[in-house]
């Protein structure tokens, strides 16, 4: 009853993560899914022996990760509240994705495994800080350039 037509999605082979056949990388990931696996039905998925045996650690080790960033809000607030506006720049986007996806397979049947969640979380994480990483190291750039004009203006 709940079987997907078999050309509907394919698995990641880089992540695991469902993906639609159509598309040519993974919306998580962007690898390359010419050589993922179609997903045939939900059992098989679901009966497969590791995955089984590593979700209940990821889902754990997100939790963890989850506990550890409100931790670390907790201890920000008692320090220095000026300084939870940024971190909450950083924290909020990967709470809301990794809580979107986890709400949006629910509301569609699925049930989400424990890699999909510590990927969404993790991967959130990562491009907030890689998009802050790359403005400072830009800012950095800039102002090294501004420095080597103003220089080379003195020696003239
Ligand atoms: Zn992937």
């Amino acid at each position: 009853m709940t079987e997907q037509p078999e050309s509907a999605q394919v698995a990641c082979s880089a992540c695991g993560s469902e993906c639609l056949a159509t598309s040519k990388s993974c919306w998580l990931c962007h690898a390359d899914l010419a050589n993922s696996q179609p997903i045939i039905t939900a059992s098989v998925v679901l009966e497969h022996p590791t995955k089984s045996t590593a979700d209940p650690i990821l889902t754990g080790l997100t939790i963890a990760c989850v506990c550890f960033a409100l931790l670390i809000g907790i201890g920000i607030v008692q320090s220095d509240p000026g300084m939870l506006i940024p971190y909450l720049i950083f924290v909020t986007p990967a709470f809301i994705a990794t809580g979107g996806r986890a709400a949006w397979a629910r509301l569609s049947g699925k049930q989400l495994s424990g890699s999909q969640l510590f990927l969404t979380f993790m991967g959130s994480m990562a491009m907030i800080v890689g998009l802050f990483g790359m403005l400072i190291v830009g800012g950095i750039v800039a102002l090294f350039l501004a420095c080597l004009s103003m220089a080379t203006n003195d020696f003239r």
